[in-house]
């Protein structure tokens, strides 16, 4: 087991890539706080990992929440070695008709959110002086797709975030990177995969498929471990080799 003794924070851990991190987490020994905006698909998350988790209530864009956040991981497992920014929101709209309402939204949660939880477990991880901080992004950080201007910057900033916190924790053993998973199938994208105007993009991946949760989790649990003690700042694509094509 590779995270035997950590405690891990995972946001939006309540579904999807989130859960399936979360699962991978608790799997390799670590205690895991589902950090989650949904707090009823966060108790029922964290009920079905068993003692392996707990889960706490929480918008990652709102401060006082993330506060409560820190606190209350710090409160039941003394101690906090990995972060994982994984909550965020793709609210589709062609460029002309993103209002400042969907743009603001976006980047509260997919880059504000990440600001703010990063902050806040570094400053605990910095004392440690052992943490590790690992990105959500998108391959969207790389290349745009339709409706997605707004996504693709907050997903892009987001790797940039990455790189600028890497530089000013390195002092601090607190290693940061990202990971930019290409089409990744869930319970809310699966349905979105199978409409016919995604079929373009789905072509694109090399190998055939959409991804799994279960495929991004493997790379954050790498990343986490120490088996990746020397990469620090870099951005792990898990993409079936889309970008590569
Ligand atoms: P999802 O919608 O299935 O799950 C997201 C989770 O985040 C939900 O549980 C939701 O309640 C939670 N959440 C949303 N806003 C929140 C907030 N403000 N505070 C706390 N929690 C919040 O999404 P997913 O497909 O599993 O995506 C997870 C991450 O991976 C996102 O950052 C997404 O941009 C990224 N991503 C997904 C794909 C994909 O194909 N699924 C591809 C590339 C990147």
């Amino acid at each position: 087991m590779k995270l035997t003794g950590r405690t891990a924070i995972v946001t939006g851990g309540a579904k999807g890539i989130g859960f399936g991190i979360a699962r991978r987490f608790v799997a390799e020994g670590a205690r895991v706080v589902i950090a989650d905006v949904d707090a009823d698909a966060g108790a029922r998350a964290a009920a079905t990992l068993e003692d392996g988790a707990r889960a706490v209530p929480a918008d990652v864009s709102r401060p006082a929440d993330v506060t409560r956040l820190i606190e209350q991981t710090l409160g039941s497992f003394g101690r906090l070695d990995i972060l994982v920014n994984n909550a965020g929101v793709s609210l589709p709209a062609a460029f002309l008709d993103v209002s400042l309402d969907i743009w603001e939204r976006t980047l509260a949660v997919n880059l504000t959110g990440a600001f703010l939880c990063g902050q806040a477990a570094a400053r605990v991880m910095a004392k440690q002086r052992w943490g590790r901080i690992i990105n959500i992004a998108s391959i969207n950080a790389f290349m745009a797709e339709p409706h997605a201007a707004h996504y693709a910057a907050s997903k892009g900033a987001l790797v940039q975030l990455t790189k600028g916190m890497a530089v000013d924790l390195a002092p601090y053993n607190v290693l940061v990177n990202a990971i930019a998973p290409g089409p990744i199938a869930t319970e809310r994208s699966a349905p979105i995969f199978a409409r016919p105007d995604q079929q373009g993009m789905l072509g694109r991946v090399l190998l055939g498929h959409p991804g799994a949760p279960t495929d991004v989790a493997a790379a954050a649990a790498f990343l986490a471990s120490d088996d990746a003690g020397f990469i620090h700042g870099t951005v792990l694509l898990v993409d079936g080799g889309f970008l590569a094509g």
